[in-house]
């Protein structure tokens, strides 16, 4: 067997459609689906004697973005046209930046990936550039089967695209790369980040080489990645394909394959010898695109508080952990949620649990969103002040208070005074029920004492079915001590 240890190199190449209220070059409304062609003009239409317009919005946007990701943002870059033919591309060419790009020489910081880098640390990213340019419209072959039809409803939509360094080490890296830009353009509010709907699309390219060589291997180019999951999933795959065929001695071409998420496997679309030549040329309808000093302070001076400001906050305002505070900031809205609840119910750690626990599951569950679930974060906080102040115990909030809540069965208050869930916190009460459990369970308190310690969440146990849940588990483990102890 060959024992040859191989490493992968991996750079992505991120799409982002920015949020600007029209498009990129013409004044027609940027909003995700509507009758097909219904947002359209001469200009994204491709009409003769139409002239585009570069949008003005649009280009702040790539400037926030590239101070988000500690880029040069230059202060002259031009636009070319990048030609080929499809239906959904009605000039025959698509608007993108030429050799000088609006934005260049940034990077990201991930964690790296211990497995391939050893002990753990973070790793810079590089990325190349950021270009503006239009988006192309949509295809549909399968709404009937006579005939083929186009929407040029995206046809204009202005994208960033961001194109990494071949920086990456590993699937896991680049899933996290990928998380990182997407928390980062929505954090900035340029993208709604909703990959189903492809606002953030990613290629990847990839190749493998034996560990120590300085060459790079051949380089294969998978698209058509529209998720974090995905991402890993295509990785795995095609570098487990690529290493498979250098072992059986095989080479093979520089090629573009797409991912079969339903299939979990790449698949060859075209080789180097069918690649395009696009013929660039420069965009004779535009002048170059101008940025002054100025114009970027500006837009600094407006950025709002960033992914890493705000997990070095949550650290140091909430206590949270580095790990709790990343997965906090999966999203703006989760994170402002979250911040939501800290501030009102004063316990950011609390908080924290309890998004990263019951929160999250039911998202998962019901395959939601924060801010679609319809949970008011007043609620939320309140709940976790009645579990603070052991009105209720953890087990009834979770269990019976929550999934209420969730219900809209009225205030966290209301719902337990309404089912009687307040705890009993009354010693004599409680002392008066564990006597009772301790005396018929004799047989199991004798062996507890005899040095058999697992008896005692066994008798816990019993205590809290007794009280029906509702009695203070804290006083019950104090009591059942005491109470041990003196016999
Ligand atoms: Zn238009």
């Amino acid at each position: 067997m060959n024992s040859v240890a191989y490493e992968a190199i991996i750079g992505l190449e991120v799409h982002v459609q920015l949020l600007t209220r029209s498009k990129m070059f013409c004044a027609c409304e940027n909003s995700y689906g509507g009758e097909p062609n219904s947002r359209t003009c001469p200009v994204c239409l491709a009409l003769p004697g139409s002239l585009p317009v570069v949008n003005d919005e649009a280009v702040k946007m790539a400037i926030a973005l590239g101070l988000g990701i500690h880029g040069e943002i230059r202060e002259r870059s031009t636009f070319y046209r990048k030609q080929y033919f499809y239906p959904d591309l009605p000039k025959g060419y698509q608007i993108t930046q030429g050799p000088v790009a609006v934005v260049e020489n940034g990077w990201i910081e991930i964690p790296g990936d211990p497995k391939v880098r050893g002990e753990i640390q973070p790793v810079r990213i590089g990325i190349e550039r950021a270009h503006l340019e239009e988006d192309s419209g949509k295809s549909s072959h399968d709404l009937n089967a006579k005939s083929s039809h186009v929407d040029l409803n995206r046809a204009g939509v202005p994208l960033v695209e961001i194109v990494g360094r071949p920086d990456l080490r590993s699937p896991q890296e680049a899933s996290d790369y990928l998380k990182d830009l997407h928390r980062l353009v929505t954090f900035l509010g340029i993208c709604d980040g909703n990959m189903e709907e492809g606002s953030f699309r990613c290629d990847a390219n990839v190749s493998v080489r034996p560990q120590g060589q300085m060459a790079f291997g051949t380089r294969v180019e998978v698209k058509n990645i529209n998720s974090f999951r995905n991402v890993k999933l295509a990785l795995e795959f095609e570098i487990r394909r690529q290493i498979e065929l250098y072992e059986r001695g095989e080479t093979f071409e520089q090629e573009t394959r797409g991912w079969d998420a339903a299939t979990g496997e790449t698949r060859a679309q075209r080789s180097k010898e069918a690649a395009m030549d696009y013929r660039y040329f420069p965009e004779p309808d535009l002048p170059a695109l101008t940025i002054t000093g100025d114009e970027v302070e500006l837009v600094r001076s407006k950025l709002p508080e960033l992914p890493e400001a705000r997990k070095a906050r949550f650290m140091g305002d909430y206590g949270l952990s580095e790990y709790e505070a990343i997965t906090v900031l999966q999203d703006r809205a989760f994170a402002d949620y979250f911040e939501a609840v800290a501030r009102t119910c004063g316990n950011g750690k609390q908080a924290a649990n309890w998004m990263l626990g019951e929160v999250s599951r039911t998202l998962n569950e019901q395959g939601t969103t924060i801010t679609k679930l319809g949970l008011l974060y007043a609620f939320l906080a309140e709940l976790i002040q009645l579990v603070e102040s052991r009105t209720i115990n953890l087990m009834t909030a979770k269990e019976v208070v929550f999934p209420a809540l969730l219900k809209g069965k009225g205030t966290p208050r209301q719902i337990v005074e309404k089912h009687g869930l307040a705890q009993v916190s009354d010693r004599g009460a409680i002392e008066a029920l564990i006597r009772e459990v301790l005396a018929s369970n004799a047989a199991q308190v004798a062996q507890l004492k005899a040095g058999n310690e697992k008896l005692k969440g066994y008798l816990v146990g019993q205590i809290m079915k007794a009280g029906k849940g509702k009695v203070d588990p804290q006083l019950v483990n104090e009591i059942l001590n005491a109470l041990l102890a003196e016999a």
